[in-house]
């Protein structure tokens, strides 16, 4: 056990070494850790080896996690570790009908603007967030070509009031700049707008992320396509199957590799499918890079953005 433990603490260490602030653990695996703690520490109090954990160990190691390309939860931690439950139907909650959204006429940053007051009165949205922390809306250029949709807040963005800022945002950013464009050149936004809440101890932190329920993703997307409708970009780029089953619905599609890599249509828009950038945070190959690059360049193509030799190559196998 002590070995187990061991490589759980080198693995946690490894990657906040490697910029993740934030890994998934379920509320039933904290749970398992808790007994396995709590049964260690009986077993050193009675000073008896008896290993009475082998059947918490061997249910933190069945909670696997989905391949890769099914919807997964974002900053997990390797698969055979820890893993987050979606919320089962039974125990959802109940939304009100999705919010009517109508803006005011005008220029694109008073629509913007009064899109942004709508989220922050929102009751249902306030509801939602946690004490100290922010609902988020879309952020950049109002009049972007691209607009990159994710799926919902994190720690860092509910932190901050802004989309992709923790770990995947940085990485995004870079793969903006790999297209020679600069963050501020396009617009980004997500399916939610608040961080979906896992349970914790009254005040206490949150830790790790859970993907949205279908309900609250049909909640917000007025409010997504309300940014679109007021950016008007060209293209759209969803990042990741919960942004694919937020915009196109839970059954439209099985794994995100069927569908990945193809034009799709939103809102009379073309949508380009890829992985979200917390995928190769988890799989930081050249081969899954080069696969969301290969949708980038796709995207860069129908925009008739210039394609250098050097952004053709990029993480091709020497
Ligand atoms: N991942 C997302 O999908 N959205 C964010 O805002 C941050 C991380």
């Amino acid at each position: 056990m002590r070995a187990a433990l061991t490589a759980l603490t080198d693995e946690l260490k490894r990657l906040k070494a490697s910029g993740v602030k934030t890994v998934v653990v379920s509320e039933e695996s904290l749970a398992t850790l808790h007994r396995v703690v709590q049964t260690r520490s009986k077993a050193n109090a009675a000073s008896t080896k008896t290993v009475a954990v082998a059947e918490a160990k061997t249910e933190v190691a069945a909670r696997t996690t989905p391949a890769p390309d099914k919807p997964v939860a974002r900053y997990q931690a390797p698969p055979t570790k820890f893993t987050v439950k979606p919320i089962e139907p039974a125990n959802r909650e109940k939304f009100p009908p999705p919010p009517a959204v109508s803006l005011p006429a005008g220029d694109k940053q008073t629509r913007w603007n009064a899109l942004l007051q709508l989220v922050l009165n929102d009751p249902v949205c306030k509801s939602h967030v946690r004490p100290g922390k922010k609902l988020v809306l879309g952020v950049g250029n109002l009049d972007a070509r691209i607009f990159f949709c994710g799926e919902a807040p994190g720690a860092e963005e509910e932190e901050q009031g802004e989309p992709f800022v923790g770990p995947a945002g940085q990485l995004l950013t870079r793969m903006i700049q790999g297209m020679g464009l600069k963050r501020s050149d396009v617009y980004i936004g997500n399916i939610m707008n608040w961080r979906p809440e896992l349970q914790v101890a009254s005040g206490g932190a949150q830790y790790g992320n859970r993907p949205p329920t279908a309900e609250e993703m049909a909640y917000c997307l007025p409010y997504l396509k309300a940014q679109i409708d007021v950016v008007n970009p060209e293209i759209i780029v969803a990042l990741g199957s919960t942004a694919v089953q937020g915009l196109f619905g839970a059954g439209s599609f099985r794994t995100l590799g069927e569908i990945r890599s193809q034009w799709k249509l939103f809102a009379e828009k073309p949508v380009m499918v890829t992985y979200h950038p917390s995928y190769i945070l988890r799989n930081p190959t050249n081969r899954s890079k080069r696969a969301i690059w290969e949708d980038l360049l796709k995207v860069m193509e129908r925009a008739s953005l210039t394609i250098t030799d050097k952004q053709q190559n990029f993480f091709l196998e020497k």
